[in-house]
């Protein structure tokens, strides 16, 4: 890095935080907490101060939340917190022998520690028209803005993708009044997620809001002159649209690590130890690019999910102070689908297998969800507090299907005797 131009002044021990989402905000946290005299540098490509990814499909894209409630913390707390806050700049390579990172004005910073909290960015089929005017992605609050802009002044909407964020998009978009049809390749609603039933209970849902469904078929062009009027899908059919917003995936931004010749584990993430520690020990990575080797289902897991940004930023900012503990968390996560809000506990990559506790039309239910026999996670729906407990437990103990299906099944059965 011999040629770039100036250094930026270093004073006790120095944390460089690269990103600034959540994990890179609830890292200054953790820090703080054990070290209130280091210096802290946090560098983020974003404009903003760190905010909260979720509020940007709910409230602040309904307009029900204004930015106060979107941020992790006023700005005022990183100048409280003496943060060193860089704004609107990418760091562009870390030179791991003599501990710095080089940022895209030129400039280079020494650390002692480095946390890698850099997230993902939104994919866009590659299709012609992705780049019209008005075809989005949402992972900004400028991104959120735009789509709310392009709301107010169309009414239809098409949304590309039916995972979490194809379908909380196509919630919100209804709810603000959009005509929304929704197109994507798998056969039902968050086809890899959820099982059939409560995908259909969903669909009926969205249906009876408008929103027009087209499952089993993707995308063949975006088109219209400058800005998109109608989409031609493979199946022959065509979709008029004023917007459209893919909600088709994140590319991990991890090759800053990987140029620096961190272990990575095959599939974009990087790999970190319990303490989530890089391969180099002076580096540290949270949230939705570390994959770390979780107790409970004895592998390695990487997941996109706000509670993991939270929690793993906080513990990497700890740790990087000195404190050295594992991070342990049961994975969770959370969705909020119309009136449906919907919470999720343990692995659900891979599994057969469901047994349903309640039904759906009475509002309160909950799919458990096996793979190869054992429990590997719960989607729950307004349970009773008295269940949340043992539910959780449950997860963390994986039980056999034939031990517990059908005492899970039946509600009138206590879930806290099912602990053993
Ligand atoms: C619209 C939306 C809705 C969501 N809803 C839910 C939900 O309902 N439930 C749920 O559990 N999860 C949800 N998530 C996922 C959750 O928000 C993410 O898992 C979480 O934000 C990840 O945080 P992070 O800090 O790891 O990464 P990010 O939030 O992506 O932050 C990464 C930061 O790194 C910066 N950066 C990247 N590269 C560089 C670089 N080279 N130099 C400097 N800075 C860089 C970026 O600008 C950004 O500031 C949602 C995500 C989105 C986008």
């Amino acid at each position: 890095m011999g040629e770039l131009e100036s250094e930026r002044t270093v004073s006790g021990k120095q944390y460089v935080i690269i990103g600034g989402g959540l994990a890179g905000a609830r890292a200054v946290q953790g820090i703080r907490r054990m070290d209130k005299e280091g210096g802290i540098v946090m560098v983020t490509a974003d404009s903003e101060v760190p905010y909260h990814r979720p509020a940007l499909y709910k409230g602040y894209l309904t307009g029900k939340e204004d930015l106060d409630h979107v941020y992790v913390k006023p700005s005022e707390y990183y100048v409280e917190q003496k943060v060193d806050l860089i704004t609107s700049t990418r760091a562009t390579q870390i030179d791991r022998t003599a501990q710095q990172v080089a940022l895209e004005d030129g400039s280079v910073i020494s650390y002692d520690s480095l946390l890698l909290a850099t997230g993902g960015r939104p994919w866009r089929l590659p299709i012609p028209g992705n780049d019209l005017r008005n075809v989005f992605t949402l992972r900004t609050l400028a991104d959120a803005d735009a789509i709310r802009r392009a709301g107010q002044s169309g009414e239809r909407a098409l949304v590309l993708g039916g995972s979490f964020i194809g379908s909380e998009v196509a919630s919100s978009l209804s709810q603000l009044g959009l005509r929304v049809s929704m197109v994507f390749p798998e056969s039902r609603l968050l086809e890899r997620v959820v099982p059939e039933a409560f995908s259909h209970f969903l669909q009926l849902k969205y249906e009876t809001a408008g929103i027009h469904i087209l499952p089993g078929t993707k995308p063949e062009s975006l088109n219209g002159d400058e800005q998109v009027e109608w989409a031609v899908l493979e199946n022959g059919e065509t979709v008029d649209a004023d917007l459209v917003v893919m909600g088709v995936g994140i590319r991990l931004n991890t090759e800053l690590a990987a140029e620096a010749g961190l272990e990575m584990d095959g599939r974009g993430g990087i790999v970190v130890d319990e303490y989530l520690r890089t391969s180099d020990p002076s580096i540290y990575a949270a949230g939705d690019i570390a994959s770390w080797p979780d107790v409970t289902f004895d592998k390695r897991l990487r997941v996109e999910h706000w509670d993991v940004a939270w929690r793993q930023g906080m513990r990497a900012g700890r740790n990087m102070a000195g404190e050295h503990k594992p991070y342990r968390t049961l994975p969770y996560f959370f969705s909020d689908l119309f009136d449906v809000s919907l919470e999720v506990w343990g692995d659900l990559s891979a599994w057969d297998r469901t047994v349903q506790r309640g039904k759906l039309e009475s509002g309160s239910y909950a799919f458990y969800y096996f793979h190869q026999e054992n429990l590997v996670g719960v989607l729950a729906v307004n349970r009773p507090d008295s269940e949340r407990d043992p539910m959780v437990s449950l997860v963390k103990t994986r039980p056999k299907l034939e031990d517990i299906g059908s005492k899970l099944a039946d509600e009138s059965s206590d879930l806290s005797a099912l602990l053993g």
